[in-house]
């Protein structure tokens, strides 16, 4: 038999498998997860609707309840919602429906790199239209440009791993701009601070090439359950349901989404709190010689420290922390991002970086 690789799909051949580095550790701030988990009112009910779950019987493909209280906590109808597994299977299924044959895919790195991995996968080909090296802010002439003839343009607000916010205004005049889809990533939205913040879905009246993405794995603490949906026109969301696999959300997480969503409103407490977490955290690292921290619309903060990549083997090693490195990103030389969470998590956090920062540089 040939090598294996040769017999690949070409766009996958050179791939390797997804390893999220996972180190047992004390203190977990890598994945941008909610450290408070579920309220336990919440969490109660979430059991009891596991009870009921028919295991033996195959899930609703279209997750028809979740989908219509998500449909009418927008103020939208079923139709214009799709339900995933995950917000990844939504960004796969979206290159899957609109992609191929080398269509364009237009992103704003530094940014979530599963577009590039997901779109070249499918067969797109991307353009990067590179944020502003010291703010990252999207560079919303060039992008205006870049999307003139894109299949679809990607902006991630609040960014990950940036944590920048993109005005609701450009968005809407990025979608005016271009004949192709407009995604609007709101993986962290609940944490820039609505109303003020509104999400893009308000947008959507306007804009029908519009698609906006959500997930309930950050802010209602279900990273572990998988659900992700998107809003869009129903013509979009139907593409979508063509091309996805019919059981991909099982009646385990659809039976728990439908109850976090139901009780949303009860996670305010935990965001806010999160909120404040973010706040202190960030003024706390910006006092500390060295160190820049970016403003953050997310639950993670974005910090450049000489060495990062020790540093990050220090918190690791030595702390029992984990963060996310990023130093060897394009844009991110010496960048670390360290998720929001729980007030000790982050006095840790603090103190693991005062003592790393008091070493000699032959230490480090
Ligand atoms: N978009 C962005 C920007 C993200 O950071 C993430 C999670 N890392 C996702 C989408 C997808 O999240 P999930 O698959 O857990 O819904």
């Amino acid at each position: 038999m040939r090598d294996v690789r040769e017999l690949m799909r070409p766009s996958a051949a050179a791939l390797e498998p997804y390893d999220p580095k996972f180190t047992p550790v004390s203190i977990n701030l890598s994945a941008n997860e909610n450290s408070y988990g579920m309220p336990v009112y919440v969490y109660d009910k979430v059991m009891r609707a596991l009870g009921d779950v028919k295991a033996n019987r195959y899930p609703d493909p279209l997750a028809t309840r979740l989908r219509g209280r998500l449909a009418s906590l927008y103020g939208l109808e079923s139709g214009q919602v799709i339900v995933g597994n995950g917000g990844d299977e939504l960004i796969f299924n979206l290159f899957l429906a609109f992609g191929g044959g080398g269509a364009k895919v237009v992103d704003c790195p530094p940014t979530f790199s599963i577009y590039r991995l997901y779109a070249e996968l499918c067969e797109c080909t991307v353009a990067d239209v590179p944020r502003d090296p010291e703010t990252f802010a999207v560079d919303e002439d060039a992008l205006l440009a870049e999307a003139a003839d894109a299949r679809i343009t990607i902006v991630t607000s609040p960014n990950n791993p940036t944590g920048t916010l993109t005005p609701l205004a450009f968005i809407e005049e990025l979608c005016a701009a271009t004949d192709g889809l407009v995604l609007a990533d709101e993986a962290y939205m609940e944490f820039a601070g609505a109303p003020s913040a509104p999400s893009a879905a308000t947008l959507l009246d306007r804009c029908p090439n519009l698609v906006v993405l959500r997930t309930l794995s950050k802010a209602f603490a279900l990273a572990g359950g998988r659900i992700g949906y998107v809003l869009a026109a129903p013509a979009i969301v139907s593409a979508l349901a063509a091309v996805r696999q019919p059981y991909s959300v099982n009646s385990f997480s659809q039976a728990v989404a439908e109850t976090v969503v139901r009780e949303g409103a009860r996670f305010a407490p935990t965001i806010a709190e999160l909120c404040e977490n973010r706040g202190i955290l960030a003024s706390e690292l910006a006092k500390l010689d060295g160190l820049t921290v970016w403003p953050s619309s997310a639950n993670f903060l974005l910090v450049r420290v000489p060495h990062a990549h020790r540093v990050w083997e220090l918190l690791r090693d030595e702390h029992s922390i984990l963060v996310r490195d990023f130093s060897a990103t394009p844009g991110l030389a010496d960048c670390l991002r360290i998720t929001v969470g729980r007030p000790e998590e982050c006095a840790a956090v603090v103190e693991a970086f005062i003592d790393i920062l008091s070493l000699k540089e032959d230490e480090l």
